[in-house]
């Protein structure tokens, strides 16, 4: 488990500011959620912490670490993407383990690491399959299990269910939830979504044009929303 704190971060992309003096506190254990349009700057965010983007002003800590100058492999927080990013010529199994080959498990432990973590997440009959023969909710299954195999302290998710259909996305929300309880890990999740930020979250991070509106529990962002922009954004259906 980690606490994410980020002092005064900011991101520019050439001159302009896609981050913007952002600070928060991520809290040991939380589900997280990110949540605003379009653009406002959420996956920048995601990579600084993930330390695959660095920041241009300000500080990233996890627990008691400043980790600026920490590169991503060191930093023990694991990444799913919204593409997956599953290596095709792999298979389900390759690639999970793909997500320790730097590190010196040895091999028995390695296959009994494997076999835990598809079972967790419903793959124990697809291991040796392609990436491309499997459903859209299995590929993502994949990407979780190969964060899962890194036993990092932090997961950072960035819209992992965006690519599925409406009933299989309600039915990951879900597991996600259970995965999250399961682990007690801290998940940090980006969605454009404000239902599904609302009902994942235990945390509510509003951006919006890379500034951060509110940063409450879901019913206090519902029921007192600080601003103009928190009160539409979440008070509209998307
Ligand atoms: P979100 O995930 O909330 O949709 P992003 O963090 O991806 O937003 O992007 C925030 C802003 O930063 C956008 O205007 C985007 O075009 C810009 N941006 C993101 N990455 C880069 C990059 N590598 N170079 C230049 N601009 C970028
Ligand atoms: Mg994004």
């Amino acid at each position: 488990m980690a606490q994410i704190r980020l002092k005064n971060v900011s991101k520019r992309f050439d001159n302009e500011y896609v981050v913007n003096n952002m600070n928060l506190t991520v809290k040991d254990g939380s589900f997280t959620v990110l949540v605003g349009p379009s653009g406002c700057g959420k996956s920048t965010t995601l990579r600084m912490i993930a330390g695959l983007e660095q920041v241009s002003e300000g500080e990233i800590w996890v627990d008691d670490e400043c980790v600026n100058d920490v590169s991503p492999g060191k930093r023990d927080v694991a990444m799913v993407f919204q593409n997956y990013a599953l290596y095709p010529t792999m298979t389900v199994k390759g690639n999970i383990e793909f997500g320790l080959t730097n590190r010196k498990v040895p091999k028995r432990e390695r296959e009994s690491l494997i076999n835990d973590i598809a079972a967790i997440v419903g793959l124990e009959n697809h291991l040796y399959k392609k990436p491309q023969t499997l459903s859209g909710g299995q590929r993502q299954r994949v990407a979780l299990a190969r964060a899962m195999v890194k036993k990092p302290k932090v997961f950072i998710l960035d819209e992992p269910l965006s690519n599925l259909d409406a009933k299989l996305r309600s039915q990951m929300r879900t597991e996600l939830i259970q995965l999250h309880q399961r682990l007690g890990t801290t998940f940090i999740y980006v969605t454009h979504d404000q239902v599904e930020a609302m009902s994942m979250g235990d945390e509510i991070v509003l951006l919006n044009k890379g500034e951060i509106q509110q940063n409450d529990s879901p019913m206090n962002v519902y029921h007192y929303p600080v601003n103009v922009f928190s009160a539409e954004f979440i008070g509209t259906p998307a």
